[in-house]
């Protein structure tokens, strides 16, 4: 097995370390490919995704991604390079789970998953204004809605999952997100064993925020999906805990859901958790190593029982460092 690591950039390079360890952990025989990309790699080199970092992505399938900084201002030449490696190597779906912890999480049962299109909706990037008016292109596609509705049938059907909400606004939109919402309905066919209802993102976002334990799994267009899980995230424990996976067909991005904080940057007091988190997801849901992702999910949920974190968390908290030992020997002990 073969692992493409990218810190990237700010806490990137604290929390990416720490994941792969606590993979190591599980997975001895692990081997790893570190590539560059990010600001600081176009600040050096010119390119923020150099072809070779792209190369050793696809070779290896499976990608770690720590984080980006983004500059203030337009600059010639750099395009976010996590956004072109998503789309070089056809990563569709965004997978993000929302699971109540001890310690960090302010509501407690909930155990959801949201699984957003990754590809186009207003995403696509085309904008016009002539300074009076301005429009935006909502794409919505068959191909790109029938691709992530298999994607997330797949996933619930091998995660044992009881039922999917389809999230759209085709009272509105009947075309656009009508047709999204007919496609996860036309997948939906072929997976009888699951339930499927569908819901308004507007009251999907209420229904969050007053009984987010209610959910399973929700099925997005890219803009609700980002909307909606931003939200959730919240409730388990904000930035430092949320994890993600950026799945396609030939490869899957393991990326924690914040950013490089360079607010924080430096200093060895980044939450790890949401990086960790997302290489369980690796595991599961790539790898299908199940049981490998269970046995990291358990070492973080002990050792949060047990009131370590860091000061995101709590205060005053531990260093990266300190909960990365912590967890890593509650791994070895499963043994
Ligand atoms: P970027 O432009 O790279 O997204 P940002 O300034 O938006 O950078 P984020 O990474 O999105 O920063 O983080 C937003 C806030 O959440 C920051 O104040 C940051 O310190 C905090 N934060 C994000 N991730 C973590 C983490 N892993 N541990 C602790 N705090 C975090
Ligand atoms: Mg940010």
């Amino acid at each position: 097995m073969k692992l493409c690591v990218i810190p990237g950039d700010g806490i990137g390079h604290e929390v990416v370390p720490v994941a792969v360890g606590v993979l190591q952990a599980v997975l001895p025989g692990l081997q790893l490919v570190f590539a560059d990309a990010g600001w600081e790699e176009f600040c050096r080199n010119g390119k923020a995704l150099p072809e070779r970092t792209l190369a050793a992505a696809r070779e290896c399938g499976a990608v770690f991604f720590g984080a980006v900084s983004s500059p203030m201002q337009l600059v010639e030449g750099y395009r976010s390079p996590i956004v072109q490696l998503r789309r070089e190597l056809g990563c569709h779906a965004n997978i993000r789970p929302t699971l109540s912890l001890p310690l960090a999480s302010s509501r407690s049962g909930i155990d959801l998953i949201i699984v957003r299109e990754n590809t186009e909706d207003l995403y696509v990037g085309d904008e016009q204004s002539d300074g009076e008016v301005a429009v935006a292109i909502k794409r919505i596609t068959r191909k790109a809605s029938l691709r992530v509705a298999r994607s997330a049938f797949e996933l619930a059907r091998n995660a044992g999952r009881q039922r999917i909400t389809i999230i759209h606004k085709a009272n509105i939109l009947p075309r656009t997100d009508g047709l999204f919402r007919d496609c996860a309905r036309e997948v939906a066919q072929d997976y009888p064993e699951i339930a499927v209802d569908e819901m308004l993102v507007d009251t999907a976002a209420m229904r969050l925020a007053q009984a987010p334990e209610s959910f399973d799994m929700l099925l997005a267009p890219n803009l609700y999906g980002d909307i909606l899980s931003d939200l959730v995230a919240a409730f388990g424990g904000g930035l430092g805990l949320a994890p993600s996976l950026n799945l396609g067909v030939a490869a899957a991005i393991a990326e924690p859901v914040h950013g490089s904080a360079p607010d924080i940057a430096g200093q060895g007091i980044a939450n790890p958790l949401a990086a960790i988190l997302s290489a369980a997801m690796l595991l599961r849901v790539w790898w299908q190593r199940p049981e490998l992702a269970l046995r990291i999910e358990q070492a973080v949920r002990t050792t949060l029982l047990d009131g370590i974190a860091t000061p995101d968390v709590m205060s005053p908290g531990v260093s990266t460092q300190h909960l990365a030992r912590v967890v890593i020997e509650r791994i070895r002990l499963q043994q």
